[in-house]
């Protein structure tokens, strides 16, 4: 597993203020490239977004099969990759 971090989302940026992240066409677009890249199936997840207020938005990057469980964490209130991080290693 690893993050991705915008600094600068032109999705977000356009949304306005919104609870939830809002940026899945990113979300898409590192799936598919990670995926390329690592010729696995993978799940990219916002943890955080600039449309919620945060100052850059933060992405995960976890196994496919992970996938519930980052969605999971995010759903119940996980604002950082460090928490989701920490979700992940519970379940273990
Ligand atoms: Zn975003």
């Amino acid at each position: 597993m690893f993050s991705v971090t915008f600094d600068r989302s032109a999705v977000g940026e356009a949304m306005g203020h919104v609870e939830l992240p809002s940026c899945g066409l990113i979300e898409g677009f590192l799936e598919a490239i990670c995926e390329h890249l690592a010729q696995r199936l993978l799940a990219v997840r916002e943890v955080r977004c600039c449309a919620q207020g945060f100052e850059a938005c933060a992405f995960v990057v976890a196994a496919e099969k992970r996938a519930p469980l980052v969605e999971k964490a995010i759903t119940d209130g996980a604002e950082t990759v460090e928490a989701v991080v920490e979700v992940l290693r519970a379940a273990v």
